[in-house]
Protein backbone atom coordinates (compact mmCIF):
# COMPACT_ATOMS: atom_id res chain seq x y z
CA UNK A 1 0.00 0.00 0.00
CA UNK A 2 1.28 3.58 -0.42
CA UNK A 3 1.33 4.13 3.33
CA UNK A 4 3.64 1.06 3.92
CA UNK A 5 5.31 2.48 1.36
CA UNK A 6 5.87 6.24 2.96
CA UNK A 7 6.60 4.09 6.04
CA UNK A 8 9.63 2.06 4.34
CA UNK A 9 10.63 5.36 2.38
CA UNK A 10 10.30 7.87 4.63
CA UNK A 11 12.31 10.58 2.10
CA UNK A 12 9.79 10.07 -0.32
CA UNK A 13 6.56 11.21 1.77
CA UNK A 14 8.67 13.36 4.06
CA UNK A 15 6.90 15.34 6.62
CA UNK A 16 7.89 18.77 5.22
CA UNK A 17 6.01 17.78 2.19
CA UNK A 18 2.20 20.00 2.21
CA UNK A 19 -0.08 18.42 -0.41
CA UNK A 20 -2.74 20.73 -2.64
CA UNK A 21 -5.92 19.50 -1.33
CA UNK A 22 -8.94 19.02 -3.30
CA UNK A 23 -11.28 22.49 -1.91
CA UNK A 24 -14.39 19.22 -1.01
CA UNK A 25 -11.61 17.62 1.01
CA UNK A 26 -9.96 20.79 2.94
CA UNK A 27 -14.29 21.63 3.35
CA UNK A 28 -14.50 18.46 5.09
CA UNK A 29 -12.21 18.94 7.35
CA UNK A 30 -12.75 21.96 8.35
CA UNK A 31 -16.48 20.69 9.93
CA UNK A 32 -15.18 18.41 11.51
CA UNK A 33 -12.52 20.75 13.20
CA UNK A 34 -15.56 22.56 14.54
CA UNK A 35 -17.32 19.11 15.84
CA UNK A 36 -14.20 17.50 17.40
CA UNK A 37 -12.22 19.00 20.72
CA UNK A 38 -12.69 22.92 22.48
CA UNK A 39 -14.48 20.84 25.03
CA UNK A 40 -15.24 21.43 28.59
CA UNK A 41 -13.33 21.60 31.66
CA UNK A 42 -15.27 19.93 34.32
CA UNK A 43 -13.65 21.46 37.74
CA UNK A 44 -14.60 19.52 40.65
CA UNK A 45 -13.87 20.00 44.39
CA UNK A 46 -13.96 16.73 46.48
CA UNK A 47 -12.69 15.80 49.91
CA UNK A 48 -10.14 12.95 50.53
CA UNK A 49 -8.82 12.13 54.11
CA UNK A 50 -9.70 15.37 55.11
CA UNK A 51 -8.01 17.11 52.33
CA UNK A 52 -9.87 19.41 50.26
CA UNK A 53 -8.64 18.91 46.43
CA UNK A 54 -9.49 19.67 43.09
CA UNK A 55 -9.86 17.59 40.38
CA UNK A 56 -9.90 19.40 36.52
CA UNK A 57 -11.26 16.82 33.68
CA UNK A 58 -11.74 17.31 29.81
CA UNK A 59 -15.28 16.39 29.08
CA UNK A 60 -14.85 14.19 26.17
CA UNK A 61 -18.13 13.19 25.65
CA UNK A 62 -18.64 16.24 24.14
CA UNK A 63 -16.47 15.42 20.58
CA UNK A 64 -18.37 14.27 17.56
CA UNK A 65 -18.53 10.63 18.47
CA UNK A 66 -18.67 11.10 22.12
CA UNK A 67 -14.73 10.30 23.11
CA UNK A 68 -11.24 11.15 23.02
CA UNK A 69 -10.50 9.14 20.16
CA UNK A 70 -11.60 11.82 17.47
CA UNK A 71 -9.26 14.04 18.08
CA UNK A 72 -6.62 11.61 16.94
CA UNK A 73 -8.66 9.85 13.97
CA UNK A 74 -9.23 13.22 12.77
CA UNK A 75 -5.60 14.62 13.22
CA UNK A 76 -4.31 11.66 11.89
CA UNK A 77 -6.42 12.01 8.80
CA UNK A 78 -5.69 15.65 8.47
CA UNK A 79 -1.63 14.97 8.76
CA UNK A 80 -2.02 11.86 5.84
CA UNK A 81 -3.89 14.21 3.49
CA UNK A 82 -1.52 17.23 4.10
CA UNK A 83 1.58 15.27 3.67
CA UNK A 84 0.30 12.85 0.68
CA UNK A 85 0.09 9.56 2.86
CA UNK A 86 -3.93 9.23 1.95
CA UNK A 87 -6.13 10.02 -1.29
CA UNK A 88 -9.57 10.28 -1.72
CA UNK A 89 -10.80 6.65 -2.39
CA UNK A 90 -8.50 4.71 -0.19
CA UNK A 91 -9.71 2.28 2.51
CA UNK A 92 -8.58 3.64 6.14
CA UNK A 93 -7.94 -0.27 7.44
CA UNK A 94 -7.00 -0.06 11.37
CA UNK A 95 -7.13 -2.90 14.17
CA UNK A 96 -8.91 -1.17 17.48
CA UNK A 97 -11.39 -3.16 20.37
CA UNK A 98 -13.37 0.24 20.63
CA UNK A 99 -13.40 4.13 20.52
CA UNK A 100 -10.80 4.14 18.22
CA UNK A 101 -12.62 1.79 15.78
CA UNK A 102 -15.99 4.41 16.17
CA UNK A 103 -13.47 7.37 15.91
CA UNK A 104 -11.96 6.65 12.56
CA UNK A 105 -15.90 5.22 10.95
CA UNK A 106 -17.26 8.35 11.42
CA UNK A 107 -14.25 10.42 10.48
CA UNK A 108 -13.40 8.20 7.55
CA UNK A 109 -16.82 8.20 6.40
CA UNK A 110 -17.27 12.03 7.17
CA UNK A 111 -14.22 12.36 4.64
CA UNK A 112 -15.74 9.78 2.45
CA UNK A 113 -13.49 6.53 2.45
CA UNK A 114 -14.43 3.03 3.26
CA UNK A 115 -13.56 2.16 6.66
CA UNK A 116 -12.33 -1.36 7.93
CA UNK A 117 -11.74 -2.82 11.21
CA UNK A 118 -10.46 -5.71 12.82
CA UNK A 119 -11.08 -6.52 16.30
CA UNK A 120 -11.48 -9.06 19.12
CA UNK A 121 -14.62 -11.36 18.10
CA UNK A 122 -15.45 -11.06 21.81
CA UNK A 123 -16.09 -7.01 22.18
CA UNK A 124 -19.57 -5.91 22.98
CA UNK A 125 -22.82 -6.44 20.97
CA UNK A 126 -23.34 -2.82 21.57
CA UNK A 127 -19.99 -1.95 19.53
CA UNK A 128 -19.88 -3.79 17.07
CA UNK A 129 -23.08 -2.05 16.09
CA UNK A 130 -22.40 1.28 16.74
CA UNK A 131 -19.25 0.83 13.89
CA UNK A 132 -21.68 -0.97 11.71
CA UNK A 133 -24.27 1.70 11.88
CA UNK A 134 -21.67 3.98 10.94
CA UNK A 135 -20.81 2.36 7.72
CA UNK A 136 -17.87 0.57 8.10
CA UNK A 137 -16.93 -2.98 7.83
CA UNK A 138 -15.88 -5.04 11.02
CA UNK A 139 -13.23 -8.13 10.99
CA UNK A 140 -13.66 -10.08 13.78
CA UNK A 141 -10.72 -12.28 14.96
CA UNK A 142 -10.65 -14.66 17.19
CA UNK A 143 -8.82 -15.67 20.44
CA UNK A 144 -7.10 -18.52 18.10
CA UNK A 145 -5.91 -16.37 15.57
CA UNK A 146 -4.57 -13.52 18.52
CA UNK A 147 -7.20 -11.34 19.72
CA UNK A 148 -5.93 -8.15 19.90
CA UNK A 149 -2.51 -8.65 18.34
CA UNK A 150 -3.89 -10.87 15.84
CA UNK A 151 -6.28 -8.06 15.48
CA UNK A 152 -2.95 -5.70 14.42
CA UNK A 153 -1.21 -8.23 12.45
CA UNK A 154 -4.42 -9.21 10.52
CA UNK A 155 -4.56 -4.96 9.74
CA UNK A 156 -1.23 -4.75 8.75
CA UNK A 157 -1.30 -8.08 6.51
CA UNK A 158 -4.44 -6.37 4.71
CA UNK A 159 -2.41 -2.93 4.51
CA UNK A 160 0.43 -4.77 2.76
CA UNK A 161 -1.63 -6.55 0.16
CA UNK A 162 -4.13 -4.03 -0.69
CA UNK A 163 -3.47 -1.05 -3.05
CA UNK A 164 -5.25 1.90 -1.89
CA UNK A 165 -5.30 1.33 1.80
CA UNK A 166 -4.45 3.63 4.20
CA UNK A 167 -3.38 2.32 7.44
CA UNK A 168 -3.44 4.94 10.98
CA UNK A 169 -1.48 2.81 13.12
CA UNK A 170 -2.40 4.34 16.22
CA UNK A 171 0.08 2.60 18.33
CA UNK A 172 2.94 3.63 16.29
CA UNK A 173 2.06 7.26 14.92
CA UNK A 174 3.68 11.12 15.95
CA UNK A 175 0.40 12.46 14.45
CA UNK A 176 -1.40 10.30 17.66
CA UNK A 177 0.64 12.42 20.48
CA UNK A 178 0.73 15.72 18.08
CA UNK A 179 -3.23 15.68 18.07
CA UNK A 180 -3.57 16.22 22.64
CA UNK A 181 0.40 18.72 22.29
CA UNK A 182 -1.97 20.31 19.36
CA UNK A 183 -5.14 20.65 20.92
CA UNK A 184 -5.60 18.55 24.17
CA UNK A 185 -2.17 20.39 26.07
CA UNK A 186 -3.03 24.01 24.89
CA UNK A 187 -7.34 23.95 25.81
CA UNK A 188 -6.12 22.39 29.12
CA UNK A 189 -3.56 25.21 29.90
CA UNK A 190 -6.43 28.05 28.95
CA UNK A 191 -8.97 26.90 30.48
CA UNK A 192 -7.01 26.16 34.31
CA UNK A 193 -6.02 29.83 33.66
CA UNK A 194 -9.47 31.06 33.21
CA UNK A 195 -10.09 29.08 36.24
CA UNK A 196 -6.97 30.48 37.96
CA UNK A 197 -6.04 26.91 39.03
CA UNK A 198 -2.68 26.16 38.93
CA UNK A 199 -2.43 21.92 38.43
CA UNK A 200 0.65 20.28 39.57
CA UNK A 201 0.21 17.61 37.69
CA UNK A 202 -1.77 15.75 34.97
CA UNK A 203 -2.48 12.23 34.90
CA UNK A 204 -4.07 9.59 32.16
CA UNK A 205 -4.96 5.91 31.57
CA UNK A 206 -2.49 4.55 28.61
CA UNK A 207 -4.29 3.48 26.05
CA UNK A 208 -2.06 3.85 23.19
CA UNK A 209 -0.35 6.86 25.22
CA UNK A 210 -1.06 9.26 22.29
CA UNK A 211 -3.08 11.02 25.21
CA UNK A 212 -0.11 11.42 28.06
CA UNK A 213 2.79 11.93 25.83
CA UNK A 214 1.00 14.63 23.80
CA UNK A 215 0.03 16.82 27.01
CA UNK A 216 3.67 15.62 28.20
CA UNK A 217 5.04 17.34 25.19
CA UNK A 218 2.93 20.46 25.13
CA UNK A 219 3.49 20.59 28.92
CA UNK A 220 7.48 20.30 28.48
CA UNK A 221 6.92 23.53 26.11
CA UNK A 222 4.32 25.63 27.66
CA UNK A 223 3.62 24.34 31.12
CA UNK A 224 6.57 24.00 33.35
CA UNK A 225 7.02 22.73 36.72
CA UNK A 226 3.12 20.46 35.41
CA UNK A 227 3.86 16.54 36.33
CA UNK A 228 2.78 14.27 33.95
CA UNK A 229 1.79 10.78 34.82
CA UNK A 230 0.72 7.56 33.00
CA UNK A 231 -2.10 5.46 35.02
CA UNK A 232 -2.49 1.74 34.19
CA UNK A 233 -4.71 -0.63 36.31
CA UNK A 234 -3.80 -2.21 39.43
CA UNK A 235 -5.20 -5.75 38.30
CA UNK A 236 -3.05 -5.91 35.18
CA UNK A 237 0.22 -3.52 35.59
CA UNK A 238 1.50 -4.14 31.48
CA UNK A 239 3.53 -0.67 32.04
CA UNK A 240 5.13 -1.97 35.32
CA UNK A 241 5.98 -5.09 33.30
CA UNK A 242 5.80 -4.73 29.55
CA UNK A 243 3.31 -7.45 28.90
CA UNK A 244 -0.23 -8.48 29.56
CA UNK A 245 0.23 -9.66 33.46
CA UNK A 246 -3.86 -10.16 34.53
CA UNK A 247 -7.72 -8.81 33.51
CA UNK A 248 -9.58 -5.54 33.97
CA UNK A 249 -12.67 -4.14 33.70
CA UNK A 250 -10.87 -0.56 32.45
CA UNK A 251 -11.99 -1.06 29.05
CA UNK A 252 -9.83 1.26 26.61
CA UNK A 253 -6.54 1.55 28.49
CA UNK A 254 -3.77 -1.53 29.28
CA UNK A 255 -3.62 -3.52 25.95
CA UNK A 256 -1.23 -6.41 25.64
CA UNK A 257 1.83 -3.98 25.47
CA UNK A 258 3.71 -1.07 26.02
CA UNK A 259 3.00 1.08 22.44
CA UNK A 260 5.94 2.32 20.66
CA UNK A 261 4.85 5.81 21.11
CA UNK A 262 5.24 5.41 24.96
CA UNK A 263 8.52 6.60 26.17
CA UNK A 264 8.08 6.09 30.17
CA UNK A 265 11.90 7.49 30.59
CA UNK A 266 10.32 11.11 29.84
CA UNK A 267 7.16 10.36 32.49
CA UNK A 268 6.45 11.06 35.67
CA UNK A 269 5.68 7.63 38.08
CA UNK A 270 3.16 5.36 36.99
CA UNK A 271 -0.03 5.51 39.20
CA UNK A 272 -2.35 2.32 39.62
CA UNK A 273 -5.68 2.25 39.83
CA UNK A 274 -8.30 -0.91 40.79
CA UNK A 275 -10.74 -1.76 38.20
CA UNK A 276 -13.65 -1.82 41.03
CA UNK A 277 -12.10 1.50 42.61
CA UNK A 278 -12.86 2.62 39.02
CA UNK A 279 -16.51 1.50 38.31
CA UNK A 280 -17.48 2.72 42.18
CA UNK A 281 -16.28 6.50 41.04
CA UNK A 282 -17.59 6.27 37.84
CA UNK A 283 -20.98 5.48 39.42
CA UNK A 284 -20.57 7.94 42.10
CA UNK A 285 -19.44 10.93 39.60
CA UNK A 286 -22.98 9.80 37.53
CA UNK A 287 -25.25 9.83 40.74
CA UNK A 288 -23.63 13.02 42.22
CA UNK A 289 -23.48 14.80 39.61
CA UNK A 290 -25.38 13.49 36.90
CA UNK A 291 -21.90 12.75 34.76
CA UNK A 292 -22.36 9.84 33.29
CA UNK A 293 -18.83 8.91 32.06
CA UNK A 294 -17.43 5.71 31.51
CA UNK A 295 -15.01 3.33 33.58
CA UNK A 296 -11.66 5.20 32.57
CA UNK A 297 -12.80 8.33 33.55
CA UNK A 298 -13.16 6.48 37.16
CA UNK A 299 -10.05 5.24 36.98
CA UNK A 300 -8.31 8.78 36.08
CA UNK A 301 -10.26 10.61 38.62
CA UNK A 302 -9.19 8.38 41.23
CA UNK A 303 -5.17 8.78 39.99
CA UNK A 304 -6.25 12.59 39.95
CA UNK A 305 -7.60 12.60 43.66
CA UNK A 306 -3.96 9.92 44.78
CA UNK A 307 -1.32 12.69 43.13
CA UNK A 308 -3.25 15.61 44.85
CA UNK A 309 -3.67 14.24 48.07
CA UNK A 310 -0.01 13.23 47.79
CA UNK A 311 0.44 17.11 47.04
CA UNK A 312 -1.05 17.88 50.08
CA UNK A 313 -4.05 20.16 51.06
CA UNK A 314 -5.66 22.26 48.20
CA UNK A 315 -3.36 21.02 45.56
CA UNK A 316 -5.33 20.76 42.15
CA UNK A 317 -4.42 18.11 39.15
CA UNK A 318 -5.67 18.04 35.66
CA UNK A 319 -7.22 14.24 33.92
CA UNK A 320 -9.42 13.59 31.36
CA UNK A 321 -13.31 11.62 30.97
CA UNK A 322 -12.67 10.29 28.00
CA UNK A 323 -15.86 9.13 27.58
CA UNK A 324 -19.61 8.41 28.51
CA UNK A 325 -21.53 5.43 30.01
CA UNK A 326 -23.24 4.49 26.74
CA UNK A 327 -21.11 1.78 25.54
CA UNK A 328 -20.85 0.38 29.17
CA UNK A 329 -24.64 -0.56 30.11
CA UNK A 330 -24.02 -4.23 29.28
CA UNK A 331 -20.93 -4.16 31.40
CA UNK A 332 -20.11 -4.06 35.77
CA UNK A 333 -20.24 -0.33 35.34
CA UNK A 334 -24.34 -0.51 35.61
CA UNK A 335 -23.97 -3.06 38.28
CA UNK A 336 -23.17 -3.34 41.79
CA UNK A 337 -19.61 -3.76 42.81
CA UNK A 338 -18.23 -4.62 46.22
CA UNK A 339 -16.12 -2.33 47.68
CA UNK A 340 -12.69 -3.43 49.26
CA UNK A 341 -10.21 -2.37 51.38
CA UNK A 342 -7.71 -0.76 49.42
CA UNK A 343 -10.07 1.27 47.21
CA UNK A 344 -10.01 5.07 47.41
CA UNK A 345 -13.83 5.83 46.42
CA UNK A 346 -15.35 5.11 49.57
CA UNK A 347 -13.41 8.01 51.31
CA UNK A 348 -13.87 10.20 48.33
CA UNK A 349 -16.53 13.01 49.05
CA UNK A 350 -17.54 14.96 45.81
CA UNK A 351 -18.68 18.72 46.94
CA UNK A 352 -19.26 20.94 43.97
CA UNK A 353 -18.47 20.86 40.53
CA UNK A 354 -18.19 23.92 37.96
CA UNK A 355 -18.20 24.48 34.12
CA UNK A 356 -15.42 26.20 32.62
CA UNK A 357 -16.03 26.17 28.24
CA UNK A 358 -13.87 25.46 25.97
CA UNK A 359 -10.91 28.44 24.65
CA UNK A 360 -12.96 28.09 21.62
CA UNK A 361 -11.70 28.08 17.75
CA UNK A 362 -9.72 28.25 16.49
CA UNK A 363 -7.97 25.87 18.95
CA UNK A 364 -5.44 24.51 16.86
CA UNK A 365 -2.33 27.28 16.98
CA UNK A 366 -1.00 25.07 19.56
CA UNK A 367 0.18 28.12 21.81
N1 LIG B 1 -10.12 5.62 27.86
C1 LIG B 1 -10.86 5.16 26.86
C2 LIG B 1 -12.30 4.84 27.11
C3 LIG B 1 -10.28 4.95 25.58
O1 LIG B 1 -11.01 4.48 24.57
C4 LIG B 1 -8.91 5.26 25.39
C5 LIG B 1 -8.27 5.05 24.04
N2 LIG B 1 -7.91 3.71 23.79
C6 LIG B 1 -8.16 5.72 26.48
C7 LIG B 1 -8.81 5.91 27.69
C8 LIG B 1 -6.67 5.98 26.38
O2 LIG B 1 -6.28 7.00 25.51
P1 LIG B 1 -4.91 6.92 24.70
O3 LIG B 1 -5.09 5.92 23.61
O4 LIG B 1 -4.68 8.29 24.19
O5 LIG B 1 -3.83 6.48 25.65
Amino acid sequence: SRDAHSARHPDIFGTDMQHELAPMIEERLESLRALIGDTRLMVIRCRYQGRELTVCAKYEVQNFTGSIKDRMALHIMEDAYAHGAVEPGDTIVEATSGNTGIAFSAVGRALGHDVRIYMPDWMSRERVMVIQSLGAEIVPVTAEEGGFLGSIARAEAYAEEHEHVFAPRQFETQSNIDAHRLTTGPEIRRQLEAAGIEACAFVAGVGTGGTVMGVHAYARERMHGMRVHPLEPANSPTLRTGHRVGKHRIQGISDEFIPAIVDLDMLDDIVDVWDGDAILMAQQLASKFGLGVGISAGANFLGAVKLAYEAGEGSAVATIFCDSNKKYLSTDLCREEPAKDEYLTPDVELLGCRVIPGPGLPWRSGL
